[in-house]
């Protein structure tokens, strides 16, 4: 979290108060960042597992076939619609949001119910072929080997950016000094303002 306090004299952090969560305020100099609870106010397409770290990527890597095999294993009847959804996030790159994969499932095979969409995914999790970030918009997924990255999110433009384990392993380090804490870095994005934004607030 980073510090919006009116009293600070760094720069950025002064330049982060003066935004409102998510949308661009320019030219608007007096507009009133929003409380952290009110950001937070939105529910989350699917609750948090807090086991995450702890999840087995045992197929994380297999083809859509792979997957529908362990599925049904896990006595999940492959229904057309289930096929669509798992042959559609198997070909996705990067990382999606339930809402924007609904979308395109949709598009090819109308019907298709969004809570479907919203239970595939949470147990494509749980057997470990995806995992999901909180980002600006909410939680995306992305295939679980494709996810070992920090996301850098601008709370002004929605810009987003990654940075390696590699890059992030001070940070890691300096956190885990801390009483031994153990980070996970990819699980929620840093916020904060993307270069472009900063020039721009000046
Ligand atoms: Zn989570
Ligand atoms: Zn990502
Ligand atoms: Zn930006």
């Amino acid at each position: 979290m980073v510090a919006t306090g009116p009293s600070s004299s760094n720069r950025t952090n002064s330049a982060i108060a003066s935004l409102s969560h998510g949308r661009p305020i320019f030219p608007d100099p007096a507009a009133i960042p929003r409380p952290f609870a009110e950001r937070r106010a939105s529910p989350l397409p699917l609750p948090c597992r807090c086991n995450k770290m702890l999840q087995s990527t045992a197929v994380s890597d297999g083809t859509s076939g792979d997957v529908i095999g362990v599925l049904r294993a896990r006595g999940l009847r492959m229904t057309p619609q289930r096929r669509a959804i798992v042959a559609e996030i198997m070909r996705t790159r990067g990382h999606i949001s339930p809402t924007a994969l609904a979308r395109k499932v949709q598009g090819e095979m109308p019907g298709v119910n969004a809570s479907t969409v919203y239970r595939t995914l949470s147990l494509l999790e749980e057997v470990g072929v995806l995992s999901h970030a909180h980002l600006e918009g909410g939680a995306e997924y992305h295939r679980a080997e494709e996810a070992g990255h920090v996301h850098l999110t601008c709370s002004n433009c929605g810009a987003e950016d990654d940075l390696s384990l590699e890059e992030a392993e001070a940070l890691s380090d300096l956190i885990e000094r801390h009483r031994e804490f153990l980070p996970d870095l990819t699980h929620f994005a840093i916020s904060g303002l993307c270069a472009e934004c900063r020039r721009l607030a000046g």
